[in-house]
């Protein structure tokens, strides 16, 4: 019998393992991937260390965070540019990383392992039952079928996972809280390498924005998302032929791109919803699986690998009974529940204001200047100017 199983080996699971096995628990931890952080679902964009505490002031697990190898930093980014429909640039000196993201998964991992946890790649978790008095894993790998017992499970397997309904914790089904997502890798690409760039417009992705995350050497990470419901229902368009519209015909980002050759595509689910209830019995979520993201910008890397270390501690804590597993989502809530909160808020107003370009570049006019500190530091609170303009104009619509 095992004390935890972790469902999952992002940077969610990855940390709950290390943090549990850290804490004297023993541990098994499986990933259906053949290769740990491979294929790179990421836009590898992280906050420098002192930016990301503008974000989540409160966080008090972020040694972990905080530590990884510096060598996994490719580049140092200084600016996010915000561009209108119109191709109006809006920015905001911004200190961020470009990290190795498949590297910063394997080394998050190699932790865990170094604290002994059982890390079990190509297997595929298929099914989680409550037997008598703990959770019983079935699992299928290259070598069969077969189950394993464990007192606790957490389920860092992403978003939208319907292991989640197997331990009675409700799944995202809300497809305004669910961006599906596509990504390329392009080199060759024409780009600085000081900023990272965000492009809205309805022509080019409704309902949310572009993104251009240089990698360096020429190489950039080029993706947007689009929910179901901002898809046209009279066109066939998909993700990839607003994604290659983007890149061929956006007038300033192609210019930048359009020499610039794909050499990997990823898709993905962003959850961009609020934070979901995380904690069932013996049984938590972390990361994408829990909603861990800041919704206006779709980062969850930081607030996955925090509320895993939250999660391994606070198991240790209940299966020695000196708490209660809802000491995990008290614990998260104070560290970073504010900016999962005002995030989702966020992304509801640029919701509004998506509804049409004019409203957008009416909105980045009168407020981006003044507000794109707070927009990209995730601090628009319902009491600003321009938040009580969006509630002003969403009563009108
Ligand atoms: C295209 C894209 C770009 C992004 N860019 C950024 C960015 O620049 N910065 C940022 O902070 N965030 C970004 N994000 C979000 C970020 O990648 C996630 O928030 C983060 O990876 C969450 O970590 P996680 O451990 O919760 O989940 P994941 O990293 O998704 O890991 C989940 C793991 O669970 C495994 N799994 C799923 N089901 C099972 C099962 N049944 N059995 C076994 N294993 C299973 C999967 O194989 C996967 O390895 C981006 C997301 C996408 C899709």
């Amino acid at each position: 019998m095992f004390d935890v199983a972790v469902v999952g080996l992002g940077p969610g699971g990855a940390s709950a393992s290390y943090s549990a096995a850290k804490s004297g628990l023993k541990v098994v931890a499986f990933d259906k991937r053949r290769e740990v952080g491979v294929p790179i679902q990421c836009g590898e964009y992280m906050p420098q260390e002192h930016t990301f505490k503008e974000i989540i002031p409160n966080a008090r697990h972020i040694d972990l965070l905080m530590s990884y190898p510096r060598e996994l930093i490719r580049i140092k980014t200084s600016g996010v540019v915000l561009y209108s429909p119109k191709g109006r640039p809006y920015s905001d000196k911004f200190d961020g990383y470009i990290i190795d993201r498949a590297g910063f998964d394997k080394w998050l991992v190699s932790l865990a392992i170094g604290e002994g946890a059982d890390i079990r790649i190509e297997s595929n978790v298929y099914e989680i039952k409550w037997i008598d008095d703990h959770y019983v894993l079935s699992i299928s790998s290259p070598e069969g079928k077969y189950s394993v017992d464990a007192r606790v499970v957490v389920l860092a397997c992403g978003a939208a996972s319907p292991l989640n309904e197997m331990v009675g914790l409700e799944r995202e089904r809300d497809e305004y809280n669910l961006s599906p997502v596509i990504q390329m890798q392009l080199a060759g690409v024409d780009i600085d390498t000081e900023n990272v760039e965000l492009y809205t417009g309805n022509k080019y992705c409704p309902g949310a924005y572009a993104w251009i995350f240089p990698r360096g050497d020429g190489f950039a990470n080029v993706g947007l998302g689009i929910r179901k419901p901002y898809l046209p229902k009279d066109s066939d368009w998909g993700l990839r032929d607003y994604l290659k519209h983007f890149i061929k015909k956006h007038p300033v980002a192609s210019k930048k791109l359009e020499n610039g050759k794909p050499i990997s595509v990823v898709g993905g689910l962003v959850p961009v919803g609020p934070p979901l209830k995380t904690v069932g019995r013996n049984a938590l979520l972390v990361g994408d699986a829990a909603n861990h993201v800041i919704a206006s910008v779709g980062a969850g890397v930081p607030t996955a690998v925090i509320g895993g270390v939250i999660a391994g501690e606070v198991i240790a804590k209940y299966l020695s009974g000196d708490a209660d597993l809802s000491l995990y989502e008290k614990m998260w809530r104070e560290e970073f529940g504010d900016a999962l909160e005002a995030g989702y808020k966020i992304r509801q107003a640029i919701d509004v204001l998506t509804r049409s370009d004019t409203l957008l570049e009416q909105g980045l006019k009168l407020f981006g200047k003044e507000h794109m500190s707070e927009f990209v530091r995730t601090k628009l609170s319902p009491g600003t100017r321009f938040m009580s303009w969006v509630s002003r104009i969403a009563k009108t619509l």
